[in-house]
């Protein structure tokens, strides 16, 4: 007995399927191609076509690489073999595809070996890529937003902490010309005591513009917590490093930070220390015990670490 799918003779029916399956891989919003284990396209839907810029029937039976180019043609082979190889999926991973086809932005690919005969080696990969990048660029979003006080702008101690941590792992950094300043507001309870609150809101954030005006470019200014903030000093004498604790003190001194009439005005302290050894952790203990000294000497001064830069 002959025999029939849908009330179809098979050639009838496979070609139905084939229609079928061909119009809806063409309707996916996603890239989809199947290809043969010397690395020829075998298949390619409409959008990566598209994508591509060429129609599909000039790419099929073509090698990997036409319309890709030549990075990116070796990427794509050795992870082709690579599945094929180990008869694995493989994915997701992320690229950033700017540099493939000109588009731009982050995909999101998976792999896949498979036989045309059942049993038989892995002799087809297919893969599938779609675009990510509104996802990609949410999450850059919230990561910055993360390692950003809200208040000031400034980065916060999140940041800083990761800072550090790439520094250590970084063989050159920091080394023995980095320094990290500890300032804190003198007596900055009393400013919210008698102007409230909001008024000593507005005064961080002024101290944050303050910093990130008297420090270099090359320089980091963080809100650590609270009225405390630390600047990390890169490539400087213990004379610059003088210059710029001395110019960032110099930026506050009991000068208005208002524009309003009766402003409050405040002074700060500041620790130094230099990063010696890589030791962020060791410097921060170093420069608080200096900033803890500027206090109690009467406060509104610099104190280098083992020695004032200022009386
Ligand atoms: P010292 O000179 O010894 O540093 O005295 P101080 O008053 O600056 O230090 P203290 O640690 O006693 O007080 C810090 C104050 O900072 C207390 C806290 O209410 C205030 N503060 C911390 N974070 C904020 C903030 O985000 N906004 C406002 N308005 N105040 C804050
Ligand atoms: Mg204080
Ligand atoms: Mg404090």
């Amino acid at each position: 007995m002959e025999r029939k799918i849908r009330g179809m003779d098979l050639p009838d029916a496979a070609a139905e399927t084939h229609r079928l399956l061909q119009r809806a891989l063409d309707a996916l919003p996603l890239s989809l191609n199947i290809k043969t284990a010397d690395g020829r396209y075998g298949f390619i839907n409409a959008h990566q076509a598209r994508n591509a810029g060429m129609p599909a029937e000039a790419i099929i039976g073509q090698e990997v690489g036409i319309a890709a180019g030549e990075t990116w043609r070796r990427i794509i082979r050795e992870r082709d073999i690579k599945v094929l190889e180990t008869g694995e999926p493989m994915g997701p991973y992320r690229d950033d595809f700017s540099t493939l086809f000109g588009l731009d932005g982050h995909w999101i690919t998976f792999k896949a070996p498979f036989s045309l005969r059942e049993g038989d080696a892995p002799d087809h990969v297919v893969t599938i890529s779609f675009d990510v990048t509104p996802f990609v660029e949410a999450e850059n979003r919230l990561m910055s937003a993360a390692y950003t006080d809200a208040l000031t702008g400034l980065p916060n101690r999140r940041w800083f902490d990761r800072e550090i941590e790439q520094m250590a792992s970084r063989a050159e950094h920091p080394g023995p010309m980095d320094w990290l300043l500890v300032i804190d507001i003198d007596h900055f309870k009393s400013i919210n005591d008698t102007y409230g609150h909001q008024v000593g809101d507005c005064v961080l954030r002024e101290t944050g513009m303050r910093l990130r005006q008297s420090t270099r470019s090359c320089d980091s200014a963080v809100r650590f917590g609270g009225e405390e903030f630390v600047v990390l000093v890169s490539d400087a004498t213990s004379e610059e490093v003088g210059v710029i604790a001395e110019r960032i003190r110099l930026a506050f001194d009991g000068k208005p930070m208002i524009k309003v009439e009766s402003s409050p005005s405040i002074t700060v302290s500041i620790g130094a220390a230099d990063i010696e050894g890589r030791d962020a952790q060791a410097a921060l203990r170093r420069a608080d015990d200096a900033l803890y000294l500027a206090k109690k000497i009467g406060r509104n001064r610099v104190v280098l670490a083992d020695r004032s830069l200022q009386p």
